[in-house]
């Protein structure tokens, strides 16, 4: 199932010692306490919201909501509420998108170290995604490694945003040819001038 929604679950339920106000039986009502939860994706739980309940004899099957309940029933429904704690589980989705954010952050931030490494041992093909001075994105590709200088050929498109140039065909590197240092190159890598550095392997 695909969306959003809310579900309950029972997280404690007890049998109380006091006679229910419809049949009067002893020991036939239980308390019930349920959470409820926002559920996402495949009905993964995203994060607690309430807790609810009522309570219910078994006997006569009266259900009565703690604005129904007689004073002493509604005592113990608060005390037994108080004590049931809401399900760590019930966080799940919450805690599985911050997980997925921290390990996005984290490779975002090695990033410029990896780069570091491509720029300082190069391969022919691969493909630079700069950031250029008027704010727009374009790509350069290694055709030509000699010691310290790299030669890039340009990318004949720019896009005005990151991640904008998905197509990328070689006869489209038919912009001119342009020689790098690699302390330049290490340089703009630091001024984070540097977007992406594609490596087919
Ligand atoms: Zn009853």
């Amino acid at each position: 199932m695909i969306g959003f929604g809310i579900k309950s679950t029972v997280i404690k339920s007890q049998i109380i010692a006091e006679q229910c106000p419809n049949c009067n039986k002893s020991n036939t009502v239980q308390m019930n306490i349920f959470q409820r939860y926002v559920y996402c994706l495949f009905l993964v739980p995203l994060f607690p919201f309430e807790k609810i309940g009522y309570s219910q004899c078994s006997f006569c099957k009266q259900l009565l909501k703690p604005r129904e309940m007689p004073r002493s029933f509604a005592i113990q429904y608060a005390n037994l509420k108080a004590q049931s704690k809401t399900p760590l589980w019930s966080f799940a989705g919450t805690g599985a998108i911050i997980l997925f954010a921290i390990i996005v952050n984290i490779v975002d931030l090695q990033k410029p170290q990896q780069f570091t490494k491509m720029i300082l041992s190069p391969r022919v093909n691969d493909i630079y995604e700069i950031k250029q001075k008027n704010g727009t994105y374009t790509l350069f590709k290694v055709d030509n490694i000699a010691h310290d200088t790299l030669s890039f050929l340009a990318y004949k498109y720019q896009s005005d945003k990151e991640d904008g140039l998905s197509e990328i065909e070689d006869k489209n590197f038919n912009a001119g040819r342009y020689m790098y240092l690699k302390s330049l190159l290490l340089d703009m890598n630091k001024n984070g001038e540097i977007v992406d550095i594609n490596r087919k392997y």
